[in-house]
C-alpha cells in the first residue's frame, strides 16, 4: 500500500472513443500533450497512451507512439503506459512490437480472452507468456489487466513461472458490454483473487465510472478515469476534458483523506526504470 496515497490513472484517448462522442477527445500530437499537461495538474501520475493515425482509427505503429511519447516526455513527468491491448483486429504481433521498440515504463498486459461487446479480445496463455517475457527483458512493468475473475487466476501461472516479477499492479476492468459488469461484490472476488500485497487500479466502464471510483477507494485500490472508459461528466453532459474527469476523482479521493500520487511516487512503488 502507498500509505495515504492513491494513484489515479487517466486513460486521455483509447482505441474505440470518437470526436463524435466527446468533441474533446484527444487525438493529434499537440492535443495528447495538452492532456497529459492538464491531467498531471488535477492528480494523475499515470498516462495510459492508445495512439491514432491522422484520420483518427487507432494504430499500435511504434512511431506514432515514439513521437507522442517525446512530445509528452518535453512537457511533463507524468508516468507513460503504453497500451498492448490496441484495437479490436490488431494482431498480437502488432500490440506487443512498441514495448519491445520504445521500452516505456509501463504498459498493460492483457490477461486473457474476453468478449468486447459483439467482438472479442483474444489473448492465449501461450500469447500472454510472450508478452510477459518480452514485458520483462525490456524492464516494462505490466499492468495487468483484468477483465473476468479467470483473468486474476490466469495472472497466477505466469508468476509460478516465474515470467512476471513483484511489484504487482493489477487493472480490473469493469462494465465492457458482454464481459464483467461493475458491482462491489465482483471487485471483492478480484481484489482476493491477487497475490498478496499486489495494488489494483479499478477502470468502469461508461456509466460504471463514478461507482466503480468510490468502490476503489473503498476498496483500497487505485483509480482511472478518461475518455477510454468514459466520456460523460453525469447524465447527459458531457465531460469538458479529461482533466475535468481527474479533477473530481482527485476531489472524492482527498474527501476520503487520500492525496493523489506523484509520478514520482508511482516510480519509486511501482520500481519502475524512470
Ligand atoms: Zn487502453
Amino acid at each position: 500500500m502507498l500509505d495515504g496515497k492513491i494513484v489515479i490513472t487517466c486513460a486521455c484517448t483509447g482505441a474505440e472513443t470518437t470526436k463524435e462522442q466527446n468533441p474533446a477527445l484527444p487525438i493529434t500530437v499537440e492535443e495528447v500533450v495538452r492532456t497529459a499537461v492538464e491531467a498531471r495538474e488535477a492528480g494523475a501520475a499515470i498516462l495510459h497512451l492508445h495512439v491514432r493515425k491522422a484520420d483518427g482509427s487507432p494504430t499500435q505503429d511504434p512511431g506514432r507512439f515514439k513521437e507522442v511519447i517525446e512530445a509528452v516526455r518535453r512537457k511533463t513527468d507524468i508516468v507513460i503506459e503504453i497500451t498492448t491491448g490496441g484495437a479490436v483486429g490488431d494482431t498480437a504481433e502488432e500490440r506487443l512490437r512498441p514495448v519491445a521498440l520504445l521500452e516505456p515504463e509501463m504498459a498493460s498486459l492483457d490477461c486473457g480472452t474476453v468478449n468486447f461487446g459483439n467482438d472479442y479480445i483474444v489473448n492465449t496463455l501461450p500469447v500472454m507468456r510472450d508478452f510477459a517475457r518480452t514485458f520483462r527483458e525490456h524492464g516494462v512493468r505490466p499492468t495487468l489487466e483484468c477483465f473476468d475473475l479467470g483473468h486474476v487466476y490466469a495472472s497466477h501461472i505466469l508468476i509460478k513461472e516465474g515470467l512476471l516479477e513483484g511489484p504487482y499492479h493489477y487493472g480490473f476492468v469493469f462494465n465492457v458490454p458482454a464481459a464483467l459488469p461493475w458491482s462491489p461484490d465482483n471487485l471483492e472476488a478480484m481484489r482476493r483473487a491477487m497475490p498478496g500485497g499486489a495494488d489494483f487500479t479499478v477502470m468502469g466502464i461508461g456509466r460504471s465510472s463514478l461507482p466503480a471510483q468510490y468502490g476503489a477507494i473503498a476498496a483500497g485500490g487505485w483509480i482511472r478515469v478518461g475518455f477510454e472508459d468514459n466520456v460523460f461528466y453525469a447524465k447527459g453532459r458531457l465531460a469538458k476534458s479529461n482533466a475535468e474527469l481527474v479533477e473530481r476523482a482527485a476531489r472524492i479521493a482527498r474527501e476520503a483523506g487520500l492525496e493523489p500520487a506523484t509520478p514520482d511516487d508511482v516510480r519509486n512503488y511501482l520500481k519502475l526504470r524512470g
